[in-house]
C-alpha cells in the first residue's frame, strides 16, 4: 500500500494494438483511460498517439497502472514519465 503512494505521479503508457487478444481486463482496472471497441474487439486507449499498431499516452495515477503488469498478452507496459 505505501509503495503505491510513492509511485504517485505521471507514467508513460506504450500499447501494442497488434498483440491485444481482446479480454477486457484493462478497461475493467482503468475504464477511465481503456475502452473496447465493438468492431474488432479490441481494447482501445484514450487520449493516445500512434502509429501503424503502436499508441502511446502520458497518464496521471497513483500507481504504476496496474495493466501494465496484468494484461495476459503482453501488450501493455509503462513507465514514469
Ligand atoms: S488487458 Fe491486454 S489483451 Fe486484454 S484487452 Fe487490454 S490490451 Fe487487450
Amino acid at each position: 500500500m505505501q509503495s503505491s503512494v510513492s509511485n504517485a505521479g505521471m507514467y508513460s503508457i506504450q500499447y501494442n494494438r497488434k498483440r491485444c487478444i481482446g479480454c477486457g481486463l484493462c478497461a475493467s482496472l482503468a475504464p477511465e483511460r481503456w475502452i473496447m471497441n465493438e468492431k474488432d474487439g479490441k481494447a482501445i486507449l484514450q487520449r493516445a498517439r500512434g502509429k501503424d499498431h503502436i499508441f502511446r499516452a502520458r497518464v496521471l495515477d497513483i500507481r504504476r497502472p496496474r495493466e501494465a503488469d496484468e494484461c495476459p498478452a503482453h501488450a501493455i507496459s509503462a513507465s514514469p514519465a
